[in-house]
């Protein structure tokens, strides 16, 4: 496959503009949105807002639910200020009625300490990489679109398709879910700007994840005193640890892991209360219900019977497998790929993100065309400073090739 004269054009004009790239992504970089710090994130979000209406969006904020409060770990509880909703942004570009409708998601949270050390964006390794907070996990990938849309837009390339950007992802998108599973139904394709697989590879299936949190509540007693009376939340708690732990079967694609845990007060008191909270990692659908059978199954089944167990559960993010539909549109992102003369391998992860919510809701959608880079979460974050032109460049091919492809109108057709 070769590039058309157009798409040649929009392509060279993405690499002549490889220094404004990498200055915008410095000025992102440098507004700290880790960890829910409000103002960075109302910073960056309105200066995407900005961008977005330039591209002659509908921009639409909307508000984030509340977390459920059980998931607060006990770091979080002490100390921390409580945690305030982020909205999510909505941005929708109607190109023409007949073009199928991309679904382009980005997170603008990092996991980052906004007040700690690292907090710029700087070249390192001769100039052939550049560290920064949120650089590669996931402002790169966000600057890409963004360059892709502008480009497009520039040379009179009409598609159709909505932006949306939460603020919650790195910690389960507890908050945006409703309005990506709403989004997610109302488009054609996905396109989640996660960084590339390590080799610039693409994700084309990730397990699902859920999380728990079980309480027990017990009797306190005094040791020394009247240590019959007591009924040992911790103990109790120690016998659910040990049978979640048998749970796990990765050869059946399903993981169970406990932490943090919480109990007790005193040592001559027994504990009236322990807690924990883990993790599920599942392959399919059957794992997860097989794991949420038995982690349900733990329960007391009395009110008024001591220890009393309480469990809550939230399986957020459903496994994304390998369905017919996603493997032909990541046919479909090799062709464009190679078209640049840029290899496109596929892998697998058990990492998750938002594109499990979209393709849970029937949208078939490419997850890893963010840009390339490594050390996620870790503060030597990187991103390969060529891969801004390089995944600019694809992403524009991508869109512009939908508009034509087969594989979109057998979508649109359904
Ligand atoms: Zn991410």
């Amino acid at each position: 496959v070769k590039l058309s004269d157009l798409e040649r054009r929009v392509c060279d004009l993405i690499a002549s503009r490889a220094e404004e790239l990498y200055a915008n992504l410095e000025r992102a970089v440098a507004i700290p949105t880790g960890r829910g710090h409000a103002p960075g994130l109302q910073e960056y979000r309105r200066i995407l807002m900005g961008r977005l209406r330039g591209l002659d969006a509908l921009v639409q904020v909307r508000e984030g639910a509340d977390r459920p409060r059980w998931l607060a770990l006990p770091a979080e509880e002490e100390g921390e200020p409580a945690r305030v909703p982020q909205p999510t942004v909505v941005a929708r570009h109607e190109g023409a009625a007949d073009l199928p409708r991309v679904l382009i998601v980005g997170h603008i949270d990092t996991v980052h300490d906004p007040h700690g050390p690292f907090q710029t964006l700087e070249r390192c390794d001769d100039g052939a990489r550049a560290t920064g907070p949120g650089a590669v996990d996931m402002k790169g990938g966000i600057e890409c679109a963004f360059a892709a849309l502008e480009s497009l837009r520039e040379n009179q390339i009409e598609c159709n398709w909505t932006f949306l950007l939460n603020a919650d992802e790195e910690i389960g998108s507890f908050e945006s879910e409703a309005v990506l599973r709403e989004e997610a139904a109302k488009h054609d394709y996905g396109i989640v700007l996660e960084p590339a697989l390590p080799g610039g590879a693409l994700a084309t299936q990730r397990m699902g994840s859920g999380q728990f949190k079980i309480e027990v509540h017990g009797r306190a007693a005094h040791v020394g005193r009247d240590f019959a009376e007591g009924v040992s939340a911790v103990n109790e708690l120690a016998r659910i640890i040990v049978r979640l732990s048998e749970l796990s079967d990765p050869k059946r694609g399903m993981i169970v892991n406990v932490g943090p845990l919480q109990g007790g007060g005193a040592t001559n008191i027994v504990a009236d209360h322990a807690a924990c909270w883990g993790n599920v990692r599942f392959r399919d659908e059957a794992a997860a219900r097989t794991l949420a059978m038995q982690i349900d199954a733990l329960a007391s089944p009395g009110k008024g019977e001591l220890p009393r167990i309480i469990i809550n559960r939230h399986w957020n993010r459903p496994a994304k497998p390998l369905t017919p539909e996603v493997e032909r549109f990541a046919h479909f992102a090799r062709v464009c790929a190679e078209a640049l003369g840029q290899p496109l391998p596929f892998a697998s992860t058990g990492g998750v993100c938002d594109g499990n919510i979209l393709q849970a809701m029937g949208l078939p959608t490419l997850d890893t065309l963010g840009i390339r880079g490594g050390n996620l979460h870790r503060t030597d974050e990187f991103i390969e400073i060529p891969a801004l032109v390089d995944r600019a460049q694809l992403l524009a091919v991508m869109m512009m090739q939908l508009r034509g492809s087969s594989i979109a109108k057998e979508r649109s057709s359904r």
